[in-house]
């Protein structure tokens, strides 16, 4: 009896384009969603662009054009990202739309009439020049610790403190510049406190594999209170202005993005049904009825950063909003992403650009293996490291997988037509092979991708290594004296290829697909039963993967000395895609969920302050003592294997040391730079590099005429020493 899953990744928020972040959960759920479908289960695969809140309604303010505007140029954008990493969802759709609507309001009307909801007034602060009652992320002021000029209340960029709003001196909002007066409205509360909620929570949580252990806990911390701390209510309205779903009965108020946002999986998934997508795969019954039905197994992939959404308020609502509403039978979180052991960050814009990947050629299924080879069921996060992808893409897929076709087919095509002949019991391999096959099916399907990629590289070494002991490659020397050893060895390889093939087909879909086609000559995909049955034939063999070419890499990070790609031309026009795709993501990127969660903390896109430049390209005295330039003594400079153009320089700024890669290696002999004094910016942004991460950068003069000069003070500076 076929499963029917109903599956989701979190909703990206539609104010900037995919990172790495979101491309990793997708793979994740893409994989298990295509593994299930090789078992004959049935999966609808939905997700939809979280459109709501106030980020998005100020940036497409601020951009001239409506929300809906924004929202639907960033979901153009969508396909690119999906197609190119061959990420299949069967929907995509937005949480701005007349079912997420009707859904949402349903739901909170239940609630209501359930007695969950009750008005309560809040005191926040307003921006009377703006009209609009503001969120923390909007009010800077003089920080009263250290007396810093335009900090936000939740950190101090200079000294740390956490303040709160009230706490900052001469606050302004940073919409208008006005200074926030307090203002109360009257707020519209989910009762998550109600014995009902916490009793119905309780046991949901502790539902067998239904979560997995450490959200368990962590979502039980959040029910039970610390310190007597008892779970607070969950305020679900914002007041106009603010683009969102108006609350029915209450005007001039809207759901927060957050009450709205996971509805937004059930209004795909209604809008899928609609659109005759889950009658094509077999669904006759209707999207309340799939909805409700005990055997629909509804399944969440998110990041960690907003489990307590999933765990707590999502279940709760559901649950008490009755049928068809049903609540989750799985929540399955992930880890961030993390690049050479840097977390990816808004203010550190570390990371990688999925179109980047894409755009310097490399391929979409070497991510995927690399993702799928690093990935556990467990709430941890995945390092991507150059040097370790480069060794795991070319020795495992390429050494050890695309070689054994390539190998073993020639010889088949040569001496026997593309016959195969087993001249050893075919039982036994059959149930050997349906043995490897249901353990692997077991690592998928606890989501232990990095197991399952562990047992298919052992069986390919063991076929690798069964088949250089019989040396084909001398039996073909007298290839008709040897014809049955020859042709068993290359068949049992074949044979072992084609088992991998399938096990490893939800990861390398392409692949896959071309090996069933091409060197099968199948005329559909691979299915998991498959890996039961010995083929008697190949066709010869086409090319299926070509190695990862480090310079691929390079382009990949851009090493900063604008090199990197190879041509000076194509350098500089990769330089300035990564410019460009960095801004976007910069802004709605706080930590790197996959999730609505930046929606929550991402600066509003008119605090950039690109965009506070006067049309005459002067800035402000403030804006120039945002620079900290200081005078760095260089400690040491030396070469850096594989680098065309950088010098690596540690420099002493007095209290600290500092590891920063310069593009001076034409003008300079490291050598002649150690003791030097220079010029550092020493508040620039870490930066990632292939070599390491870059922290700051030297000044140095640069023209039309040929050469680099480094930046020194006077003598007599010492190392530390503010510039302004
Ligand atoms: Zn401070």
């Amino acid at each position: 009896m076929a499963r029917k899953f109903f599956v989701t990744t979190a909703l990206p928020y539609a104010n900037g384009p995919f990172h790495i972040g979101h491309i990793m959960e997708y793979i994740q759920a893409d994989i298990w969603v295509r593994f299930q479908r090789m078992l004959g289960n049935v999966v609808h695969f939905v997700c939809a662009d979280d459109a709501h809140g106030a980020p998005i309604m100020l940036k497409a303010e601020s951009e001239g054009i409506t929300p809906q505007e924004l929202v639907a140029r960033i979901a153009a954008d969508r396909p690119k990202y999906l197609n190119g990493f061959h990420i299949a969802f069967d929907h995509w759709y937005s949480t701005d739309s007349p079912e997420n609507t009707e859904l949402s309001q349903d739901i909170y009307r239940r609630l209501k009439a359930a007695g969950l909801t009750y008005q309560k007034p809040v005191e926040q602060f307003y921006d009377p020049v703006k009209g609009m009652f503001l969120a923390d992320r909007y009010i800077k002021g003089e920080c009263p610790n250290c007396h810093a000029k335009d900090q936000y209340a939740d950190a101090c960029e200079v000294c740390s403190i956490v303040n709160t709003p009230t706490d900052l001196i001469n606050p302004y909002s940073t919409l208008s510049g006005a200074k926030p007066v307090m203002k109360t409205s009257d707020h519209y509360f989910f009762r998550l406190s109600d014995p009902r909620c916490v009793e119905f929570l309780t046991e949901w949580l502790t539902a067998p594999d239904r979560l997995q252990p450490q959200v368990v806990n962590k979502a039980r911390e959040w029910l039970t209170g610390k310190d007597d701390e008892a779970l607070g209510d969950w305020d679900i309205s914002r007041d106009a202005p603010y683009f969102g779903i108006p609350i029915p009965d209450a005007p001039g108020k809207y759901f927060y993005v957050w009450l709205d946002a996971p509805v937004g999986y059930l209004a795909s998934l209604k809008n899928y049904f609609a659109s005759g997508k889950a009658r094509a795969q077999g669904e006759a019954r209707t999207f309340e009825e799939f909805l409700a039905a005990a055997d629909t197994e509804q399944l969440h992939f998110i990041g960690k950063d907003i489990i307590y959404f999933h765990t707590l308020f999502w279940p709760a609502m559901l649950k008490f909003a009755g049928a068809p509403y049903k609540v989750p039978n799985h929540v399955y979180a992930h880890g961030f992403i993390t690049v050479s052991g840097e977390k990816m960050s808004k203010s550190r814009g570390t990371g990688i650009s999925p179109l980047r990947y894409l755009g310097v050629g490399m391929n979409p299924e070497w991510l995927r293996y690399y993702i799928a080879a690093k990935l556990n069921s467990n709430v941890e996060d995945l390092d991507f490291n150059p040097d370790d992808f480069i060794a795991r893409v070319n020795s495992d897929l390429v050494g050890k997988y695309v070689n054994i076709a390539s190998r073993a087919a020639s010889f088949i095509t040569r001496f026997f037509d593309g016959a195969l002949a087993y001249s050893g019991d075919k039982d036994l391999l059959a149930r050997e092979a349906h043995g490897l096959a249901k353990a692997v099916a077991g690592h998928y399907e606890a989501r232990e991708l990095g197991k399952a990629m562990r047992e298919i590289m052992a069986l390919a070494d063991r076929i690798n290594h069964d088949f250089d002991a019989h040396q084909p490659w001398v039996l073909a020397k007298d290839a008709a004296a040897n014809k049955v050893e020859l042709q068993d060895v290359c068949s049992r390889a074949l044979q072992g290829f084609r088992l991998l093939t399938v096990l490893i087909a939800p990861v390398l879909p392409e692949v896959a697909r071309r090996v069933a086609r091409d060197l099968f000559g199948m005329s559909r995909g691979f299915i998991w039963s498959d890996a039961d049955v010995l083929p008697e034939r190949v066709n010869a063999y086409q090319h299926l993967m070509t190695r990862v070419d480090p310079k691929q890499l390079d382009a990949l990070f851009d090493d900063g000395s604008g090199a990197a790609a190879g041509g000076a031309a194509a350098a500089k026009a990769s330089a300035a895609s990564a410019k460009a795709t960095a801004a976007p993501a910069a802004k709605g990127t706080s930590g790197q969920s996959s999730s609505a969660s930046t929606k929550q903390t991402a600066s509003p896109n008119v605090t950039d302050p690109n965009q506070q430049v006067p049309a005459d390209g002067t800035i402000s005295i403030d804006e120039f003592k945002r620079v900290d330039l200081r005078v760095a003594r260089i400690a040491n400079a030396e070469h850096i294997e594989g680098a065309d153009k950088l010098l690596k320089l540690t420099l002493d700024l007095g209290s600290e040391t500092r590891t920063v890669f310069a593009g001076i290696k034409s003008a300079y002999d490291p050598a002649k730079l150690i003791g030097r004094l220079t010029v550092v910016v020493a508040n620039l942004a870490p930066r990632k590099m292939k070599f390491g991460v870059s922290q700051g950068m030297v000044l140095a003069a640069s023209g039309e005429a040929p050469g680099l000069y480094l930046l020194s003070p006077d003598s007599g500076a010492q190392p530390g020493m503010r510039i302004s």
